[in-house]
């Protein structure tokens, strides 16, 4: 008997779908004041930026206001051009039939998902790594190569092992969320260098602009020697562009010829393009969110080491941290202290929180909070 004879409409749903979990995002500030009836609450919980974003991105919405009644140019060209400006730097040429936009970087993974595997064959991915991975995955009806992390971090050699005939994309964020580790790049290199060149290989910077060590070397300096590279950057972080959902991949001219194809034309709006531009030109914006980024997470690394908790060092904006309680109770007594962060259990870490830094007073609120909730539970180790 066929699933369709079984009278739930559910049935009707393609297999890969009918076993997806939805997403689920940090809870809205708003939501959560409207719950429990409070004010002042603080959400540390999807890595936005606590400094909103540039000046000139928000006067830039404003003035877009003007065109918004028009469809937004498909091929967003002032945004590629101000990119493949950006991107060009020393011996780097980045040239805008190379960049393909996207309504946050989530619906590239997606088309790079769609564009390239097919039910038959297989994504890969490390343990602990971004919960999108396997989501695209599973919507597709794709096989799942789960590699398991080594220190949290991704594992490259488990990684060269476990690939397959079935293997056609691999999805390595560097720096990885919810971790925060961060792959070294001569290592990151050679890796892409032994992957099978009939493999697409995205690596996925979200985190690009946060990175702090002395060596790290992006992988976009790469896209001109492997034609199975990608890497995708986003405007939702550091940029602080989240609600407007931009962000893009670049790769060689033919492999963004085929993202263009399934791409929606019009997947980027008119304040999102015109928000992005001019975000890019304002670098001191970014240097003080990556300055501000280093002080708290100072402040919460030696405020987690004084109340003896483990942590992941992170690349990014965010840490990962041990609090050795039910999280998902510990959660729920956050929420009502007024304080929003993401357990982070469904990414086979129990007993971690993964927290986002924000504003020396955010942190404050929430470690006050975080200690007080802590002297009230049960530690489970
Ligand atoms: C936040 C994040 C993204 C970006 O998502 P957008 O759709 O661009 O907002 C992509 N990858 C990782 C690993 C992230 O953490």
């Amino acid at each position: 008997m066929s699933d369709r004879a079984d009278n739930s409409v559910l049935n009707l749903a393609v297999g890969g779908i009918r076993a997806l979990k939805a997403y689920e995002p940090g809870k809205p500030l708003a939501e959560l004041e409207r719950e429990y009836g409070i004010t002042e609450a603080v959400k540390l919980a999807s890595n936005e930026n606590p400094l909103g974003m540039s000046a000139l991105a928000s006067q830039a919405i404003i003035e877009s206001v003007q065109s918004a009644s028009l469809y937004p140019d498909g091929n967003a060209y002032y945004l590629k051009q101000a990119l493949s400006k950006h991107l060009s730097v020393d011996d780097v040429r980045i040239d805008i039939g190379q960049i393909t936009v996207g309504n946050g970087s989530n619906e590239l993974l997606e088309i790079i998902a769609r564009s390239f595997v097919s039910q038959h064959e297989a994504v890969m991915y490390s343990q602990h790594a971004f919960a999108v991975y396997p989501l695209v995955t599973q919507a597709i009806g794709a096989t799942h190569q789960m590699i398991a992390a080594n220190h949290w971090g991704h594992d490259l050699d488990a990684m060269l092992d476990g690939i397959t005939a079935q293997t056609k994309v691999i999805f390595i964020a560097n720096p990885n969320n919810p971790t925060g580790t961060y792959l070294d790049s001569a290592l990151l290199y050679a890796f892409i260098q032994k992957v099978r060149k009939d493999i697409i290989v995205v690596i996925d910077e979200a985190y690009h602009e946060y990175v702090s060590i002395d060596t790290y070397v992006s992988a976009m300096t790469w896209v001109a020697e492997f034609e199975n590279l990608i890497v995708s950057r986003t405007f939702s972080k550091a940029y602080g562009l989240a609600g407007l959902r931009v962000g893009y991949c670049v790769s060689q001219n033919v492999v963004a010829d085929v993202l263009n194809r399934v791409r929606q034309p019009f997947n980027v709006s008119v304040p999102a393009q015109a928000a992005a531009e001019l975000a890019l030109s304002d670098q001191g914006f970014i240097k003080r969110t990556v300055d501000l980024n280093a002080e708290g997470k100072s402040q919460l690394y030696s405020a987690f080491s004084d109340m003896g908790l483990n942590y992941i060092p992170s690349q990014g904006n965010f840490i990962a941290v041990d609090v050795q309680r039910n999280v998902n109770e510990l959660n729920e007594a956050l929420l009502k202290q007024g304080v929003i962060i993401r357990p982070i259990e469904a990414y086979q870490m129990p007993g971690y929180i993964r927290v986002s830094v924000g504003m020396e007073s955010q942190n404050t609120q929430f470690l006050s909070a975080l200690a007080l909730v802590m002297s009230e539970s049960e530690c489970i180790v």
